[in-house]
């Protein structure tokens, strides 16, 4: 329905949506504006048969149904004049909730890994593929070989993929590079996806994601590598403007906490923030890394004990559950009861990766963190959304409904958000906003 009133002589009407007649709105807006641990995490600001009305691409007002036309009125300029058309979406009692924050994504890689899913599955180990050569470096091999056009096409169809199961914020790593020119190459795609497609995106250089071939086999092929990341990569990096993160592969086989800590030490006075992959394979000292250099976020957390997560939470890092790669992979899941109960605000992301996860629905994943992590969904809907976007230095901007926010927001194909969980896997994204546009 389409509603136009209000007096002539202004540039165009001012177009306003209004989302009316949900049965629950998630707005996430009641809790602590940073990360939210502990019982604060399962505090979704539910509001019943409210409305919400977004002008261009900000979220204007929440409310319930009866103040939506003052809210209406409330934005036009001081002399009443203009027009102000109004498009109402009626969501007839179905679920509304802020679109997902994918904070851990590897989303931007040449060619495929369908051979070693196979593999894999016919019961080959994921460290045993990655030492002969197989894992990450063939992800390399292939995105080496790709243009930067080639390489956004593939990045925008995966992306546009994601966006259509509810992600509409995405953090973006490199790491299948691991050379200058290949590194550069995918954080530029990572920023086309934001600056000419609409996304919007947070980008993290993980050049140290694995010694690349080159390095390997020599004995101070690590020394060269690691000095090219810091004193070549980085600071290129830095000067192109194309990495708000820097991220190590921090874990048995990949690099070393020492190792790590030079790298992070370099990325952070070179201005950027950090993030971790921790603990994924053992009990390998990342997560006491992250919590030492107060990153960011601190990923996947699969090994942990209650001086970790206490360190973690001191420090203020966002805990980082990847629940897809678990199940991908056939490994254990990270105790996310455990984190939360000791009170360390936890992320869920997708590490969309073409190995270890290539799984694309964040939605899925969130319901993966009930079953496999034993969130429950309000907490696991905080952990996609608030949590998420906290790590990513975005609270307040998406990840709420709530006035001043981006109008990035999901209508749901039922009444309960539970069913996320419930009928985990099912098509229940009705309608994708994201900046005040519906894009699904
Ligand atoms: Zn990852």
């Amino acid at each position: 329905m389409t509603r136009a009133s209000g007096a002539a002589a202004s540039p165009g009407p001012k177009r306003l949506i209004a989302l009316t007649g949900i049965g629950q709105l998630l707005t996430l807006a009641d809790g602590p504006s940073g990360a939210r641990g502990g019982a604060a995490q399962g505090a979704l600001g539910l509001r019943e048969n409210a409305a919400v009305l977004i002008a261009d691409d900000r979220i204007r007002w929440v409310g319930a149904r009866d103040g939506l036309e003052a809210a209406v009125e409330a934005t036009r300029d001081p002399e009443g004049a203009g027009d102000v058309m109004v498009e109402v979406h009626d969501c007839r009692g179905r679920a509304v909730l802020p679109g997902l924050v994918d904070s851990h994504t590897h989303l931007v890689w040449g060619g495929d890994r369908r051979d070693e899913l196979e593999l894999r599955l016919g019961g080959a180990d994921y460290e045993a593929i990655f030492a002969a050569g197989g894992g990450i470096l063939s992800s390399v091999r292939q995105t080496r070989a790709l243009s930067e056009d080639d390489l956004h096409r593939a990045a925008l169809a995966r992306a546009l993929r994601m966006r259509a199961c509810g992600t509409t914020t995405f953090e973006i790593k490199s790491g299948y590079g691991l050379d200058l020119e290949t590194e550069l190459r995918q954080l530029r795609v990572a920023r086309r996806l934001a600056t000419s497609d609409g996304l919007r995106v947070k980008t993290t250089c993980l050049a140290a994601h694995a010694l690349p071939a080159e390095h390997r086999g020599s004995a101070d092929g690590r020394a060269r590598f690691l000095a090219e990341v810091c004193e070549t990569i980085l600071p290129a990096v830095v000067a192109e403007g194309l990495a708000d993160y820097c991220d190590v592969f921090c874990d048995r086989g990949a690099f070393t906490p020492e190792e790590s800590r030079q790298v992070l030490g370099r990325a952070r006075a070179l201005g950027l923030e950090l993030r971790l992959h921790a603990n994924e394979l053992g009990s390998t000292g990342g997560a006491r890394l992250a919590a030492e250099l107060g990153a960011a976020s601190a990923d996947h957390l699969l090994y942990l004990d209650d001086d970790e997560r206490a360190a973690l939470r001191d420090a203020g890092v966002v805990a980082t559950l990847l629940p897809g790669t678990s199940l991908v992979l056939g490994k254990p899941y990270a105790d996310g009861r455990a984190l939360i109960e000791a009170g360390v605000p936890v992320a869920v992301a997708s590490d969309c990766n073409p190995g270890s996860c290539a799984l694309e629905s964040l939605a899925l994943v969130l319901a993966l963190a009930c079953y496999g992590c034993r969130l429950s969904p309000a907490e696991a809907i905080c952990a996609a959304t608030h949590n998420a976007a906290a790590s990513l230095g975005l609270a307040g901007e998406v990840g709420q409904i709530a006035p001043g926010a981006a109008a990035d927001l999901l209508i749901l194909a039922t009444d309960d958000y539970r069913d996320l969980v419930y009928h985990a896997g099912s098509p229940l994204i009705a309608a994708v906003f994201q900046g005040g546009r519906r894009v699904a």
